[in-house]
Formats: C-alpha cells, sequence, structure tokens
C-alpha cells in the first residue's frame, strides 16, 4: 500500500468528511486534529469512520460554538456533537497517567498534539490530521509504516499493563485488517492480566470484538495469545453463529454481538438442552422455545436444532383470532379459566387439529369449562 502524498490526503479528507469546514471555524483558531479511527482509515483508503477530533484549547467552548448541546464527560473533557447526522467527538489534548494497573487514568491537559497521541493503543491509532494549514499527518510513533507494513505495535512497553482493554482492542484491529502484531508487541500482549480491569469492561471490548465482521478470528487471536479460553476449544460454533446470523431467517434473532460473544467465550447453557431436544409437535416445539432468550434460540440452532427454523418461520408467529373478551361474552367467569382455554386453543391450532374462529371459541369453551370455569 503506497503511501498517500499531503495532497491526496487533503482531497481524501474534504472528500470524505465535506463537513470539516464547519467545524475547523469552531475551532477559533486553537489547533484542532482529526485523530484515531478516521485517520488511520482514511490513509488505508477504507472512507469515513466515527469523527475523533482532539483541540488544543477548550472541547466544551468548540462544542458550543458548533451549536451543539454537548454531552461532557468532565473527567476527560470530552464532548460529543451531531453535526448534520454525523457524530464528532471532541476532545480536549489531555495527557494520562495510570495510578496501578487497569486503573482510569488520571488525566491533565497536554500542551501539544504530540503528548496526546503518546497515551494511545498502537501507532497506528496515534497519527494526527491538522485540519488547518497543510494536511501533514503527524505521526511521532511511526504509525504510517505500520499501517503500511501491516503492523499492530503498542507505543511503549507498560502498555497492557496500563490498559488491559488494548489487548482486546488488539484482536479487534488484527482481525480486521488482518495485521500481525510487532514481536515485542506479540511479547506483551501474552503476559497481559485482564483481571486488572473489571468484569464490565472486558465485556464492553469484548462485545466490540463480538460486532465485528470477522469476529470468530478476533476470538481465535485471543485464545493464541492465551488470554481466553474458547467454548469447546475452537471457534467453530462462533462461525456457525456468524453465519446463521446472515442467513434471512436469522438475522433479527439476536444481538449479533451477544451471541458471538457467547458462542466464543459464553459457558455451555441451557441451549444445550434445547439443541438435544426433538419436539414432535408443533406446541411442543413453541413450548420449548417461546420464552428462551434469542441468544439461546440462536446458539442451540448453530449446534444443530433445525426444528428451530420452523419455530422461527411460522409457529412463533401463530396467534388465535378470538381473545379472552370473547370467552366473558361466553360466559366464562374472569379467572384462569380463561388464561387455559386460550392456551389448550393455541395448543390446538398449532398442532393443526382446528382452524378458525368457531372451532377456535369451541375448544376455549371446552377447555374452561373443563377446568372448572373457576
Ligand atoms: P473503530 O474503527 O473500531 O471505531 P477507533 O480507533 O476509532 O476504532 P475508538 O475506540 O473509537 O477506536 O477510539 C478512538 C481512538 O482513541 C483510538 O484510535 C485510539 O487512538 C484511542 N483509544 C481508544 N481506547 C484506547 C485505549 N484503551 N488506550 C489508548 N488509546 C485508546
Amino acid at each position: 500500500m503506497p503511501q498517500l502524498q499531503t495532497d491526496e490526503i487533503a482531497t481524501a479528507l474534504r472528500a470524505a468528511y465535506p463537513e470539516l469546514g464547519a467545524v475547523r471555524e469552531a475551532a477559533g483558531g486553537a489547533p484542532l486534529y482529526l485523530v484515531g479511527g478516521a485517520v488511520r482509515d482514511l490513509l488505508l483508503g477504507r472512507g469515513r469512520a466515527e469523527l475523533d477530533l482532539v483541540i488544543v484549547g477548550d472541547a466544551a467552548a468548540m462544542a458550543a460554538r458548533l451549536g451543539a448541546e454537548p454531552v461532557e464527560h468532565e473527567r476527560f473533557a470530552t464532548a460529543k456533537v451531531q453535526l448534520d447526522g454525523l457524530e464528532i467527538d471532541v476532545a480536549t489534548a489531555r495527557t494520562e497517567r495510570y495510578e496501578h494497573p487497569g486503573a482510569l487514568p488520571d488525566v491533565a491537559p497536554a500542551e501539544t498534539i504530540e503528548a496526546d497521541l503518546g497515551r494511545r493503543d498502537f501507532t497506528i491509532n496515534a497519527i494526527a490530521l491538522p485540519l488547518q494549514g497543510e494536511a501533514e499527518p503527524i505521526d511521532p510513533h511511526d504509525g504510517r509504516a505500520d499501517l503500511e507494513a501491516g503492523l499492530l505495535r503498542m507505543l511503549h512497553e507498560r502498555s497492557f499493563v496500563d490498559d488491559p482493554t488494548r489487548a482486546l482492542r488488539a484482536a479487534r484491529y488484527a482481525s480486521r485488517f488482518g495485521f500481525e502484531l510487532e514481536p515485542e508487541t506479540a511479547e506483551a500482549i501474552r503476559v497481559t492480566d485482564l483481571d486488572t480491569i473489571s468484569a464490565e469492561r472486558r465485556r464492553t471490548e469484548l462485545l466490540r470484538l463480538a460486532a465485528e465482521p470477522e469476529a470468530p478470528r478476533g476470538f481465535e487471536l485471543l485464545a493464541e495469545w492465551g488470554l481466553v479460553e474458547l467454548r469447546g476449544g475452537d471457534v467453530v460454533l462462533a462461525a456457525r453463529v456468524a453465519e446463521l446470523l446472515g442467513s434471512r431467517l436469522w438475522q433479527d434473532a439476536a444481538r449479533r454481538d451477544r451471541a458471538l460473544l457467547a458462542a466464543a467465550l459464553g459457558p455451555e447453557g441451557a441451549e444445550v438442552d434445547l439443541a438435544a431436544a426433538n419436539p414432535q409437535k408443533p406446541s411442543l416445539a413453541v413450548e420449548l422455545a417461546g420464552r428462551r432468550d434469542p441468544v439461546e434460540l440462536v446458539l442451540a440452532r448453530a449446534l444443530g436444532a433445525e426444528w428451530l427454523d420452523r419455530y422461527m418461520d411460522e409457529w412463533r408467529a401463530v396467534a388465535l383470532e378470538i381473545d379472552g373478551g370473547d370467552l366473558l361474552d361466553a360466559g366464562v367467569p374472569q379467572g384462569h379459566a380463561i388464561g387455559r382455554g386460550l392456551k389448550e386453543a393455541l395448543i390446538r391450532k398449532l398442532d393443526g387439529d382446528i382452524s378458525g374462529r368457531k372451532q377456535e371459541l369451541e375448544t376455549a369453551l371446552a377447555a374452561a369449562r373443563w377446568s372448572g370455569g373457576e
């Protein structure tokens, strides 16, 4: 991948983010930079990404000048603004210091963009593009060379000790871009202790990995690096889940990130029972599947429960034409009998024993009376 020249970068920037003109104005003369994934993706020729801006100045004042209601995160002096539907993160340039491994960092304003870049995770994410003057990348850690070589390189040797979420982020970038770990980075990742961060932070980062198109590969990498144990010892189930969620029938069945995370790392759960079941009637299938978490259904299908296809396609949508009001009108008193009557009618309808409003009502009334009509 040949490196882009400055004028090519400026052209690509204008094409990808025409709204940057207004943003530039709002900086009020303070140095303003595009940073992070947007720069990386621009240099990779990947087009638009979320916009992360850093101002060596006051991010909140800039957000206010953009006329947006900023959502301020005091701790990190950042503001989120919407501009023409585009979400922009504006942050005050800052440095970070980690009191202990895995701590949330102590933050201080930085005097230069270079100092801000020094707190970042990988060289490919530590490039800034000035939005005033020449679009000449500021690249103190040689991120462009690593982009060209397809390498993920940490900025300093304590990087993963300070913030172990970076090891999880590495799997995200390595799987997305097909990049390798630079050898010293690989060594540091292998001794990363994920236990110094909370389970919630780990899960948030793992869900971001699980949302990636190449998530199964990402989980495989984490296992190769010794950071996680894969469910069943491989990512076969995760790959099957990814494929399943790409199919018409299953695409909206569950949140992809949750399903892939469970398939890759989750403990074996109730979906194994579901996968082993072999319901002989539609009503039994609905009884088994009806109240399950959507992720369980997806996993059970990926584990081989083919009957779930018909559940998804037909049975789960089966509904009665009658409701409780019809039974009340027919003289069934308020109470459990109504529920029982409707349930019996639904079972018989699902199993093809009855059809139409009249038969539904007869079946429901018979069941309600039989159950005592209380
Ligand atoms: P994506 O393309 O997945 O959105 P991104 O690079 O934009 O990736 P974000 O998580 O949005 O990722 O973070 C934006 C930038 O902030 C990163 O590019 C990186 O420079 C920096 N960053 C984010 N998280 C960390 C971290 N834990 N440690 C150091 N730098 C980080």
